[in-house]
């Protein structure tokens, strides 16, 4: 017999060799049913996999991630077990689990070249397999027969990475007609796999590695549900609707050229508008808080980045130094704004009397992404960090944390971020060798950002051992409208740059100390975060911030005059103002203007002009009637200071 001790520390008597999937039906048919995967002493387990000792068990269902990936997972294998039907003779690399669904690495036989139109192909066999309800069934093989298995296959790929596992760690794993060299844990069978959709394709190379073969990754998605999979395929259409790529492109935001260079985005006109009121909305805040601004150059000499140590991540796979006429001088393009900062700190002595010392940049930095990596204003060759660096007495870091948090909540307010996470990342106590500063330290900054939170009444999630080297950092993600995740604000306390820059302040005791540095950054990037407001919104930017608030159609071209009128009272309010003069329908004037999300439709004509009035219309939600020009100015002004307020 063997005893199960359950996640509620109850404990259980089965008979050796119990399954997981045996232990759910004991609990309830409904549980084996939903059940996907099992933990059994804290390993990932197939459900069909004997018990042999006491374990303490975890059974995994679908809401739970461990429960997804063995689905997805499961998944990737009955995709590719449907590949080798349709197309004998492919060769298979790697086929995990992600984050949304699962993908495999494949390489076609000669001339097969797969194109979107082959996807429901397979899609279609998949389903045949997942009806036929074939078991996964696990075997764990000597390192020798899987290499002579793979090798009578032909299949490269497996081969290598068999030669990276130890003997008698190897595992396969089979179903159908097909097997894989795997760790597993899988369903028990594919029949559970309800729903199935293949979504797209692209090129991969062979272990990320640009000089090796580019394989074809296909990506797919299952669901134990056909109405899940419709939920996802709804998201996803209404995702693309709002892809900052495409909505950055209708409303003129910022382009690419190939010419300029991949990855690096050209700001428009009004893109740059946008990016310039963050700014100052930044700025403002930043100077309430006691920041101070510096500016610095986008290039250093190498010497910089080696003292900082930035030359050992960035130097060698990113862009390659700049040489002069003068022998042996080198220059980086900056990848972080850091060193210069701590230059600054150190152009003159500092007391502690006068610190924390807050020095904000907008600064622009480099860093070499492969060409496949890039994607929209996401990912990017040059970006635009809202960096600032603080430097502080060990017993300030609390205070500190709390303003910075501070700000960042007052930014997620101003934009309508109400959905947030914080992450704390904390060192792993067991390993301490590997983190930069003295113990004390450690405790004193962890306990500052423990207590500033909570302080702040954030619901924070702590993760032992995410920490940097160099110390530990609290992250904020936020979650859009369409329930997404996305990595936005960070602070960050480095023990590590003060002690490579040798920086000092004289303390009370007349002796020289070190400060602690914190780096925060509450956009991340102006890039990045352009992009996830516009995914998040949708392109239709807050009232305060969008580029055009106001727009004007006079009914006919006999109105221009009173239209040009009206442009100039609301410019006396500041209220940003254009006129359509276009000798079009007022209807698809309107219609066009609605798709630019402009907040405000102001149609003009007889009537109006004969009572000083405009008909006013609000994107997306149609006709409000008429109201005096003094009066819609005055709501508008309102409505914008409102919407800071609120933040306050
Ligand atoms: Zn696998
Ligand atoms: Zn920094």
């Amino acid at each position: 017999m063997v005893n199960i001790t359950f996640p509620d520390k109850s404990v259980k008597e089965y008979r050796d060799g119990i399954t997981g999937y045996e232990i759910a039906g004991s609990i309830s048919p409904r549980l084996a049913k939903e059940v996907l995967s099992i933990t059994v002493n804290g390993d990932l387990w197939d459900l069909t996999r004997p018990i042999r000792e006491d374990a303490s068990i975890l059974l995994h269902k679908w809401e739970d991630e461990d429960g997804k990936h063995a689905f997805w997972h499961s998944s990737a294998h009955l995709m590719a077990e449907a590949i080798e039907i349709l197309y004998p003779g492919t060769k298979f690399g790697i086929g995990p689990a992600i984050e949304q669904g699962f993908y495999y690495d494949i390489d076609l036989p000669v001339g097969i070249v797969l194109t979107d139109a082959d996807l429901p192909v397979i899609e279609q066999k998949m389903k045949e397999l997942a009806y036929s309800n074939e078991p996964y069934k696990r075997r764990e093989v000597s390192k020798k027969e899987a290499l002579d298995y793979f090798g009578k296959k032909g299949d490269e790929y497996k081969l290598e990475l068999i030669d990276e596992l130890e003997d008698g760690t190897i595992s396969f794993y089979s179903q159908g007609s097909f097997t894989d060299l795997c760790r597993g844990p899988h369903l028990p069978d594919s029949g559970r796999i309800k729903a199935i959709k293949l979504l797209s394709l692209a090129g991969a190379y062979w272990r990320g590695d640009i000089k090796r073969k580019q394989l074809t990754r296909v990506y797919g998605i299952t669901f134990p549900k056909q109405s899940q999979l419709d939920e996802y395929l709804d998201l996803l259409e209404k995702a693309r609707e709002r892809d900052h790529r495409k909505v950055g492109k209708e409303l003129e935001l910022f382009t690419f050229s190939q010419k300029v260079g991949l990855g690096l985005p050209l700001w428009l006109p009004k893109g740059a508008f946008l990016r310039d009121r963050l700014e100052q909305f930044l700025k403002k805040v930043q100077v309430q808080y006691g920041y101070e601004p510096v500016i610095t150059p986008h290039i250093g000499q190498k010497e910089l980045y080696v003292t900082s140590g930035h030359w050992e991540k960035y130097g060698k796979d990113s862009f390659r130094p700049i040489s002069t006429p003068v022998e042996g001088e080198e220059f980086m393009l900056k990848p972080m704004n850091c060193p210069h900062h701590c230059e600054i700190y150190k152009s003159k002595p500092h007391s502690y009397k006068e610190l924390p010392v807050r020095y904000a940049e907008f600064g622009t930095v480099y860093r070499y992404e492969q060409s496949g990596e890039l994607h929209g204003l996401t990912r990017v060759r040059g970006f635009t960090q809202d960096d600032a660096h603080i430097f502080c007495r060990p017993d300030q870091l609390k205070e500190e944390f709390i303003k910075v948090i501070d700000i960042i909540l007052y930014i997620f307010k101003a934009l309508d971020f109400n959905d947030y996470i914080a992450q704390i990342s904390l060192r792993d106590p067991e390993d301490t060798e590997k983190y930069m500063g003295s113990d004390e330290s450690w405790e004193k900054a962890e306990k500052a950002i423990i207590e500033a939170t909570a302080e702040k009444g954030l619901n924070a999630v702590t993760v032992i051992g995410e920490a940097a080297f160099y110390g530990p950092k609290l992250d904020f993600m936020v979650r859009d409208a369409l329930g997404r995740k996305w990595q936005l604000g960070t602070i960050q306390v480095d023990y590590n740059l003060p002690e490579r820059f040798e920086l000092e302040y004289i303390g009370a005791d007349n002796q020289k100390h070190r400060p602690v540095m914190i780096h925060r950054a509450p956009f991340g990037s102006m890039e990045r975060f352009v992009a996830v407001l516009i995914e998040h919104s949708g392109g239709k930017f807050p009232l305060w911030l969008t580029p055009n608030q106001v727009v004007i159609i006079p009914v006919s071209e006999k109105f221009n005059d009173y239209a040009e009128k009206v442009l100039k009272f609301l410019n006396n309010y500041d209220i940003r103002t254009l006129i359509d003069e276009r000798s079009e329908k007022v209807g698809k004037k309107i219609r066009d203007n609605e798709l630019k999300k402009i907040p405000y439709l102001l149609v003009v004509g007889e009537k109006e002009k004969n009572s000083d009035s405009v008909a006013v219309r609000i994107q997306g939600e149609g006709d409000k009637g008429s109201m005096q020009l003094k009066e819609f100015a005055e709501m508008i002004v309102r409505e914008t200071e409102d919407q800071l307020k609120k933040a306050d």
